[in-house]
């Protein structure tokens, strides 16, 4: 059926993005630049964001006192982190005592080869996974299909993203970038279906499609949001049903979960949760939050007979022991994806990493390395926003000056910037010097403005600024000047 839509290029940004990340290197500059002048993208990015912005604002105010909470849950993490090695050891026993089995693996191929061997042992064919962060930082899908099992992702929004092949561009929304229509092109392609754009009519396909998945799955797998110490559980959240089920119907149950999820007492989750949802999506709760260990007891009806939990370090114990400790209290909530300028311009496949936004800023070069991600840590107006927006109250700014430090020590920026730095901080060290190139400055962009009031492209090295923007020429007068001059009233107020 023909539509409006068909001769549409769908996710161009997607495409770069796949394009890009298939090579060594990534670019951050061209992809981020190109991001920035799709207006189509810009739209969907920001509209969903500032929903759950406004939302998380909302929900805070009911909160007797937000900022306190947002401190303990702070405290409880970072305990959880400086006593990790005793806490992992407790949640061991635990799930042990609960008829569960714990697997400590070093690397995310690790992770994969644990799973891909539960798999095969117990003879699993069809998987039913639902969203789990660590599992894309790993990409299990892909090794799991791959080895020639059929896996499918339950979450709607991962769901979408495998059968198109695309990537999450978001921590809690994994298709924050994709709007209605090219969602419905998709499906009317993977199911050989007509087009339709109306959402209840492509919920209700893709349910229909993944029930008889849950109906054959002979393997479960979930991720972890926390996971209790003293109980030996698991604490998931979702809003869709498709993790409850993934955990109560088949035979075989994995979860895989980052170290840094351990909190130490159930009680820790009542200030936990009430933080994630209204954090996330700005809800109170989310509709679903099960709280599960173990195996099938006599006497219940559903649950698995075995229960696996995957911890996977995949490089958090070299986070635990750097100065990037904190950045290790992550909950993934994604609101300072939400709160930042920068993700809401450029969204999160810009970011070249599962994880996008400032926090990804930061943790994609400790998990990737700094050299190949060395743009990300600049992609930050340190405005402060994701600090203000993150529930664990982690100083995001200040680690990625850090971070910008590590870059200069390590030398990663290039020759020009060093050079250009030099000059700036030696030119800072002469007032008067540094007056006249202000004056100078200020005379040749006013002289490119050509009266209009707005540069449209700068040169060379600057040509940044000018790249998806125009810039505004400097007023006549420097602030310096209009304060200097302003009437003698106003100097003395008294
Ligand atoms: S850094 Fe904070 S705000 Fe950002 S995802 Fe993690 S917990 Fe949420």
């Amino acid at each position: 059926m023909a539509n409006a839509y068909e001769n549409q290029t769908l996710d161009e940004n997607t495409t770069r993005f796949l394009s890009e990340a298939a090579e060594s290197h990534f670019d951050f500059h061209s992809v981020s630049t190109q991001a920035a002048g799709d207006e189509r993208l810009k739209k969907a990015v920001n509209n969903a964001t500032m929903r759950q912005y406004t939302g998380r604002q909302l929900q805070l105010l009911e909160l007797p006192d937000a900022d306190k909470l947002r401190t303990l849950a702070g405290n409880i993490k970072q305990h959880a982190l400086e006593n990790l090695d005793y806490y992992l050891e407790l949640l061991r026993k635990n799930v042990e005592k609960n008829g569960g089995q714990v697997h400590f693996s070093t690397t995310g191929e690790d992770a994969k080869r644990i799973v891909m061997k539960i798999a095969m042992e117990n003879r699993c064919r069809s998987i039913i996974k639902s969203k789990s962060m660590v599992s894309e930082e790993v990409n299990l899908a892909h090794a799991l299909e791959d080895a020639g099992l059929d896996v499918v992702e339950t979450d709607l929004g991962e769901f979408i993203v495998q059968v198109s092949h695309d990537k999450p561009s978001h921590i809690v929304a994994p298709i924050i970038h994709k709007d209605r229509a090219s969602i419905a092109k998709v499906f009317s392609e993977y199911f050989h279906s007509d087009y339709n754009d109306d959402p209840q009519a492509l919920t209700a396909q893709a349910r229909l499609h993944l029930r008889e998945k849950f109906r054959r799955a002979d393997l479960g797998m979930t991720g972890g949001n926390f996971l209790v110490a003293e109980t030996g559980q698991v604490c998931v959240v979702e809003n869709e049903g498709n993790a409850r089920q993934s955990m109560t119907t088949p035979r075989i149950l994995i979860s895989m979960v980052g170290i840094e999820k351990v909190v130490p007492r159930l009680s820790d989750l009542s200030v936990m949760l009430k933080l994630l949802a209204r954090s996330a999506t700005g809800q109170m709760m989310t509709i679903y939050t099960s709280i599960f260990g173990g195996t099938r007891t006599a006497g219940e009806k559903d649950g698995p007979e075995q229960f696996h939990l995957i911890l996977v370090d995949n490089g958090r114990t070299e986070i635990l022991a750097s100065e990037y400790r904190e950045t290790l209290r992550c909950i993934r909530c994604g609101a300072c994806l939400n709160a930042c300028p920068v993700y809401r311009k450029i969204g999160g496949h810009s970011y070249g990493n599962v994880y996008s936004g400032p926090i990804g800023a930061l943790i994609t070069p400790l998990f990737e390395g700094l050299h190949d991600y060395k743009d990300l840590p600049q992609a930050s107006s340190l405005c402060g926003a994701c600090y203000e927006a993150c529930p664990v109250k982690i100083n995001i700014p200040e680690h990625l000056v850090r971070m910008r430090r590590d870059i200069v020590r390590h030398k990663f920026n290039g020759r020009l910037e060093r050079l250009v730095y030099r000059l700036w901080g030696w030119g800072l060290r002469f007032p008067f010097l540094y007056k006249w190139i202000g004056i100078a400055q200020k005379f040749d962009l006013r002289r490119r403005a050509h009266g209009s009031g707005w540069i449209r492209s700068l040169p060379k090295i600057s040509a940044g600024w000018t790249q998806v923007r125009d810039m505004p020429a400097p007023a006549k007068r420097t602030f310096h000047q209009v304060w200097k001059d302003r009437p003698q009233d106003s100097q003395n107020p008294n």
